[in-house]
């Protein structure tokens, strides 16, 4: 027989192309070295590296993690430390189902140190709370296997319109629609043409120049329209690409005049009261992503025409004074092409602003570096900015937040019952069983208990909301930045997709060096707080002492 081996600690690393830049304390070199000074420091026996370099996480098909699950089968693993948990793996569901179900069914003990998770502290789940709330609402945002849940949930809408233009009608259902893949590659090009800045008038010259066929020259083509004489087959009128737009139809989304059916689980509405109309969500499969089509719907929102003289810039719509909160206005002058406060244009006699003068390249250069930098810090410290973003009383209070819904359904419950009460009294009165005086007292005792109880309601609702919309939005400024491993250059698509607005200060005079200070609101969350490379540096630092403490 075999002699025992002996037991070891894992030491797992991982890089990859999507992990962002090179050369960053997220090298494999780093790592090692970070896990290696851990392991000594805990004394953890036997460390031994596993190193994927070069795999990304979004699975687990990894040569080295197989070895190490190899090494776990035969029970060689007693621990397993990471740095942090995007270095293990970047789908949170698979990364919970192996830190917290297989490892310790296994009987190995799991750290990722930068998350403050250890699996063999009670204490260390402090933030448990964040990351389960966080955990909660990520896939519902990002994940395929939502998306393909949802395309399965298609098929259970039914239309009675005619499909717009990247559907058809399934010729087996015609209350189905269809993906039309020929015409749903143009509507996303479209939406995409719009997020890269690009005006209506724009996107139809673009369409013109490439032969693309309009809408109904389409339908002419496959033989399910009639043919308009007048309109040219490639003229795109601008109407019509200002109305693909603003479709509801591109998310998945179906307004109906007649149902009362709301297949979605989402608190989140979508104004109805004003024109009665009712909107089926994952009626259909959906061409554009929700956070695409709302952004398009934000940039249109604020339209950026040309100045007079034909001027453009990818800054316009998007600029406000800090001090009157007016928006900047685009000018050239001297060769540069810059930007001022249209308060202080308006008023040069009354001076009501001053200038808030910024040049076009100065600001370009500005955006790009605290983008950059921005990136760079989700990058690295994603739970971090998870933690900072999401109001920690807000998170903790959450499960609290629970009973309140409880409490809520409680009250609605009792408004009912009042206003079945108030019905009796009021027959009863009439009847003549009550007399008007105690008809009149119980009734406005009814009134202000129900009056009270609605402003509950309200005040509660607004409570448990509000924890979910912080999560929500932290997760889709997320999903923004994991579709970018680095930005070299500010593009109006980057742009567009980071940043909602940004406010310009006035320049300011400090020690002779001019300064000038501009606010970032980030899409989804507004401002951040970037800390500097070397707070990076330091919180990393703090993270190794932290739980140095934790298990000394
Ligand atoms: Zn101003």
């Amino acid at each position: 027989m075999k002699r025992q081996q002996e037991e070891f600690t894992a030491l797992y690393c991982r890089l990859s192309q999507d992990d962002g830049r090179e050369g960053e304390s997220n090298s494999i070199v780093n790592q090692k070295e970070y896990l290696m000074k851990y392991a000594k420091e805990h004394g953890f026996p036997n460390p031994k590296f596993y190193v994927d370099d070069g795999y990304t996480g979004t699975n687990f098909d990894r040569p080295s993690f197989k070895e190490m699950s190899s090494d776990i089968e035969k029970g060689l693993v007693k621990t397993v430390i990471v740095k942090d948990l995007s270095r293990f793996g970047r789908n949170y569901i698979e990364v919970g189902s192996y830190s917290e179900i297989i490892y310790p069914e296994a009987g190995v003990r799991f750290i990722a140190i930068m998350d403050n998770v250890d699996t063999g502290s009670l204490e260390s789940n402090e933030f448990a709370a964040f990351t389960n709330l966080f955990n909660e609402w990520y896939p519902k945002s990002t994940s395929k296997k939502v998306k393909e849940v949802k395309k399965a949930k298609g098929l259970a809408g039914e239309h009675l319109g005619a499909p717009p233009y990247g559907y058809l009608r399934n010729p087996d259902d015609k209350t189905r629609w269809l993906v039309d893949e020929e015409a749903a590659a143009v509507v996303r090009r479209i939406f995409s043409l719009c997020m890269q800045g690009k005006g209506v008038s724009a996107i139809a010259t673009a369409l013109w120049e490439d032969k693309v066929l309009t809408p109904s020259a389409y339908k002419v083509s496959k033989g399910i329209g009639v043919a308009k004489k007048s309109g040219h087959p490639y003229n795109w009128e601008t109407s019509v690409i200002a109305s693909i737009l603003e479709n509801v139809a591109y998310i998945g989304v179906t307004e109906s005049f007649k149902s009362t059916r709301l297949g979605f689980k989402s608190r989140k509405r979508i104004p109805t009261a004003k024109d009665r109309r009712t909107y089926i969500e994952d009626a259909h499969t959906p061409i554009i992503d929700r956070d695409m089509w709302e952004k398009v719907q934000m940039i249109r929102a604020n339209k950026r025409r040309p100045t007079k003289s034909g001027l453009t810039s990818i800054f316009s719509g998007l600029l406000y004074c800090a001090d009157c909160g007016a928006k900047l206005s685009l000018a050239t002058a001297n060769g540069y092409t810059h930007f001022r406060c249209s308060m202080y244009k308006r008023t040069s006699r009354a001076k009501e602003c001053t200038q808030h003068y910024i040049r076009e390249d100065a600001l370009k250069q500005l955006v790009l570096k605290q983008l950059q930098q921005f990136l760079s810090y989700l990058q690295q410290f994603e739970r971090v900015f998870i933690r900072r973003q999401i109001d920690a009383t807000l998170a903790e209070r959450r499960y609290e937040l629970s009973a309140k819904q409880k409490q809520i359904e409680k009250d609605e419950k009792r408004i009912k019952e009042l206003d079945r009460l108030f019905r009796k009294i009021y027959e009863d009165n009439v009847n003549g069983k009550l007399n008007d005086e105690r008809f009149y007292k119980l009734s406005d005792g009814y009134e202000a208990e129900q009056e009270q109880l609605k402003q509950e309601i309200e005040d509660l609702t607004a409570e448990v909301s509000e924890a979910d919309t912080e999560a929500t939005n932290v997760a889709r400024l997320i999903a923004v930045t994991r579709k970018y491993t680095r930005i070299d250059e500010l593009t109006p698509e980057v742009l567009n997709a980071f940043v909602d607005k940004i406010v310009v200060h006035e320049r300011e005079k400090k020690d002779g060096k001019r300064t000038q200070k501009i606010d970032i609101y980030y899409s989804y969350v507004g401002i951040v707080d970037i800390p500097t490379d070397e707070e990076m540096r330091e919180m990393e630092r703090e993270y190794m002492q932290r739980t140095t403490r934790q298990t000394a």
